[in-house]
């Protein structure tokens, strides 16, 4: 079973207010494997803002203390589904960009240029 994950979350938004400030053209909810968080449909980047424990960031992560036979193979399952998806994702052209959670909310601004740099990158090559 898949878990439902949250549309708009606080990272999300932090980050897309940024993507805005630096003019960077986007868009939210992508029909694309994984449902990344925000694509830049012109230059075929795709961004998934990730949960710094749902996907074991490597700055936040620490693994639970309790109930680890619940959690390991659960956040193993997290990571190996993520990898999969930007797999997918590369086949079908897309450049694949992970930020976290706590980089979205603690640096949107530093985020959101590195998606700006990619999608620079992406525009220069194709061009
Ligand atoms: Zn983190």
């Amino acid at each position: 079973m898949r878990s439902i994950r949250k549309m708009n979350t606080r990272p999300e938004r932090a980050l897309r207010h940024a993507l805005r400030s630096a003019g960077v053209r986007h868009r939210t909810y992508a029909d694309l494997p994984g449902t990344p968080d925000i694509i830049v449909p012109a230059s075929k980047v795709a961004v998934f803002v990730h949960g710094c424990f749902w996907h074991a960031c490597p700055k936040h992560y620490r693994p639970a203390k309790t109930r680890t036979e619940y959690w390991l193979p659960k956040i193993a399952r997290n990571k190996a589904r993520d990898a999969r998806n930007a797999r997918a994702l590369r086949r079908l052209g897309w450049a694949v960009l992970t930020i976290w959670e706590c980089q979205a909310l603690e640096a949107p601004d530093a985020a959101a240029a590195r998606v700006a740099r990619a999608a620079q990158r992406r525009a220069a090559r194709n061009s």
